[in-house]
């Protein structure tokens, strides 16, 4: 696995150094879901401090069984139910996936440190029943999230359609984001990329990259 992680930073370096973008400007963010704890130990022991997941059975499970690890970011990336918002709220550093105002006042009233970071998810799709809000209403849920006391909105995320170039997805999300910063100035974070898309990412402005195969290998069959 070390080899895989050495071989994706070099390509990131590689894609920022090409569009003049700074590295530290860039979080890493590996992908776990469906593999046990242990391979998280692992990528901790090589110097891994981002970790996503995007279940909220497995996350949970995940965040007790490596609860001595500390230091370690756990960013939420999938699909929350209101009803379970606090578990996603307690060991979360960023979730990426808020897409609706019920989510956003979950998260705002469930008990955990405060201000907790999060991310308005832009379905990039004509699919309305993906996951994300449709572009039309991001302002709305932007203003929304701006009214909640205990969250701070500090960006968008993505993921891109499997029928449209990487690139052209990406730069409508980067006009999102502007969008989204019309209403919330500091929201500068971008949130796209995984293992077959990373480098349009960059290029596009991301700040923050999932990656999870390229990286972790195969996931597992999950039965
Ligand atoms: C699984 C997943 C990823 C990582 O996908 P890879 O193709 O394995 O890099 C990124 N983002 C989300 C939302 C995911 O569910």
């Amino acid at each position: 696995m070390l080899e895989r992680l050495r071989a994706i930073d070099e390509r990131i370096a590689d894609a920022a150094r090409a569009s003049g973008r700074e590295l530290s400007d860039i979080t890493r963010i590996v992908v776990t879901k469906f593999h046990p704890p242990e391979l998280i130990r692992e990528l901790y022991r090589l110097g891994v401090r981002d970790v996503g997941e995007n279940r909220q059975q497995e996350y949970s499970a995940k965040t007790e069984a490596l609860a001595d690890l500390v230091d370690l970011n756990w960013h939420f990336i999938g699909q929350i139910q209101s009803k379970k918002a606090k578990a996603v709220r307690a060991s979360a550093t960023l979730v990426h996936s808020v897409d609706r105002e019920r989510v956003a006042d979950a998260l705002d009233r469930a008990e955990g440190d405060s201000p907790l970071d999060v991310l308005v998810q832009i379905n990039l799709t004509d699919d309305l029943g993906r996951g994300g809000v449709a572009p039309d209403d991001i302002e709305a849920l932007a203003t929304h999230i701006a009214g909640l006391s205990r969250l701070q909105l500090r960006g968008v995320m993505a993921v891109a359609p499997l029928d449209e170039p990487p690139a052209s997805a990406f730069a409508r999300l980067h006009e999102y984001r502007a969008r989204v910063q019309r209403v919330v100035p500091g929201a500068t974070w971008m949130s796209a990329g995984m293992t077959t898309d990373f480098a349009e990412a960059i290029a596009a402005g991301a700040t923050h990259l999932r990656i999870g195969s390229a990286i972790t290998g195969p996931r597992p069959v999950h039965g």
